[in-house]
């Protein structure tokens, strides 16, 4: 639904920024739906009230920009009780990304914890550890088939806790900067070493990664990886 990250790349639309979106059998789940996402939605002609899930890595704006209206989607306007939302708690308490009038909407609201495993119908997912960043932010593993790496420092066990034969990697920064709590290119590099997936995607690219071109630097670090390395695009669709 979108490749964008970070704040000038979402504010200026440069890329869509509505996140990603799984179907396994007829269970249906919308991932960190930001700003755009129930544009994106639309657009692709996908039925929200079919939707069984919404899923929210962490707080921050371009993860949970659409939330309260995905929600809305999901449950009809709020006249269907269904549907579930995973988000950590802090999204719910100080400052709360999803308004109290939602709540009673969904059947259920489940606050995350780290390592620790989750089913939807059809789909079965595990939170990474609590990553390294400004808020309370998850990666999640989908079995062995897709992991998928949000908003992170780089930190110790990141790569074999989102380990999967395709893994989708959130690219911010091109250069580290210790400063930011984000993955640079060297990270990402160093994590698909460590995890050896099948095939990785890049998405969620920061603005200095966006002027680099990223389909570059996939191929640069498939190059040096020997791992099948490739730039998500708006709208991209895989099979797995
Ligand atoms: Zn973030």
């Amino acid at each position: 639904m979108g490749t964008a990250g970070a704040r000038f790349m979402v504010a200026k639309q440069v890329a869509a920024s509505g996140g990603l979106y799984i179907e396994e059998g007829d269970t249906r789940m919308s991932l960190d739906p930001g700003p755009g996402a129930i544009v994106q939605y639309a657009q692709r002609g996908i039925d929200l009230t079919t939707l069984d899930a919404i899923v929210v890595s962490h707080r921050h704006l371009d993860h949970a920009g659409d939330l309260n209206v995905m929600v809305e989607g999901m449950t009809d306007g709020g006249f269907a009780h269904r549907g579930m939302v995973f988000c950590p708690s802090d999204a719910l308490d100080d400052d709360p990304v999803m308004l109290k009038y939602l709540r009673r909407f969904p059947r259920e609201i489940v606050r995350l914890a780290p390592e620790t495993s989750y089913t939807v119908g059809d789909i079965a997912f595990t939170t990474s550890g609590r990553h390294v960043h400004q808020v309370e932010t998850y990666g999640f593993r989908f079995g062995n088939r897709l992991g998928w790496v949000t908003d992170s420092a780089y930190y110790d066990g990141i790569a074999q806790q989102h380990r999967a034969d395709v893994m989708v990697l959130h690219t911010i920064l091109l250069h580290c900067r210790p400063d930011l709590p984000h993955l640079c290119v060297a990270d990402v590099e160093r994590i698909i070493r460590d995890a050896e997936p099948k095939l990785a995607f890049l998405t969620h690219y920061g603005m200095t990664v966006w002027r680099a071109d990223p389909a570059a630097i996939a191929a640069d670090l498939t190059q040096r990886t020997g791992v099948e390395v490739r730039a998500a695009t708006d709208g991209l669709s895989i099979d797995l």
